[in-house]
């Protein structure tokens, strides 16, 4: 049984593998990329601050891993002529994309959805979802042309199980389980794409702080810990896999004292 989260990555597992990744700069998205660096992958950064990629870039090459590329490309203000001047460097650069990690993702707030505010709902199904679909309908046919190509998802444990004050990033975590699905449906059998999605749990980060400002971070993973469920994914581990949804981390059991005073374990699980 594939289990993505077991995986123990080879050296040169992504060798001649082109791999795009999304909110690259920082947190889940850095990490991962450098992991697939590590693993001879030539690396897109994708991102919105250009002296966030230019450092993980720095990383890569100071690695010795596979020259990587930056992409500047801010996911809410973007218009078609942005997505183009992306997709027409990658291949100019490359000719080639054989794999896709959406990882860019914005919180939002945590909000009663009879309070949220209604632009701020905008900008994250925005982000999250809209960006997501375009950049994937433009990088597409790229896609297709690859021998073993991966587009994976950044899912959530809220946009599995709906869960009280958070709105439109947990809508948003649903709606691209079921982008998935769907271009999965779609592309199964007429090309060597396969789609899933995958949720990183708790992970040490920007985002992960904003959720829970009282956290004890050192009780949380580093997202270091985290990439061989995304190497699995986008490498050829995870051939012939697709359509479905998987988690970097075993599922968190409640403490002991989480467990007695709350009817859930909501404190210790991912955002
Ligand atoms: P971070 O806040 O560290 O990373 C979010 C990334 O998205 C950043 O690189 C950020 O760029 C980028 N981003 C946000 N808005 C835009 C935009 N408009 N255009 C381009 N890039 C943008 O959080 P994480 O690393 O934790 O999040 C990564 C993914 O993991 C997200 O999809 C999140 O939902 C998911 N996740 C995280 C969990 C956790 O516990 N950390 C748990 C479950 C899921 P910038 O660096 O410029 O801010």
């Amino acid at each position: 049984m594939f289990e993505p989260r077991d995986h123990v990555p080879a050296p040169a597992e992504l060798a001649g593998r082109v791999v795009a990744i999304t909110g690259a700069g920082s947190g889940v998205g850095r990490a991962v990329a450098l992991a697939c660096a590590r693993c001879q992958a030539n690396v897109v950064l994708i991102g919105r601050d250009v002296a966030k990629l230019e450092a993980v870039h720095g990383e890569i090459a100071a690695a010795g891993s596979p020259e990587a590329s930056i992409a500047p490309l801010d996911l809410e203000s973007a218009v078609a002529r942005d997505y183009d001047a992306l997709a027409d460097a990658l291949l100019e650069r490359y000719g080639r994309l054989d794999g896709l990690l959406h990882n860019a993702g914005l919180l939002g707030t945590l909000t009663p959805i009879e309070h949220y505010d209604v632009p701020t709902w905008c900008r994250v199904l925005h982000v999250n979802v809209t960006a997501a679909f375009v950049l994937t309908q433009l990088l597409l046919p790229a896609l297709k042309r690859s021998a073993d190509a991966s587009v994976v998802f950044t899912a959530s444990s809220v946009g599995r199980r709906g869960r009280a004050y958070w709105g439109a990033y947990a809508v948003s975590k649903f709606a691209l389980e079921g982008l998935s699905q769907v271009l999965a449906d779609e592309l199964e059998g007429i090309s060597h794409v396969r789609v899933n999605t995958l949720n990183p749990g708790r992970a040490r980060t920007a985002m992960r702080r904003q959720a829970y400002p009282a956290e004890d971070t050192t009780q949380v993973p580093m997202p270091e810990a985290l990439t061989a469920a995304y190497i699995a994914l986008l490498g050829p581990a995870s051939h012939g896999v697709t359509g479905r949804a998987f988690d970097a981390q075993p599922p968190a059991a409640p403490s002991p004292a989480a467990a007695a005073s709350a009817p859930d374990n909501s404190a210790r699980s991912s955002s």
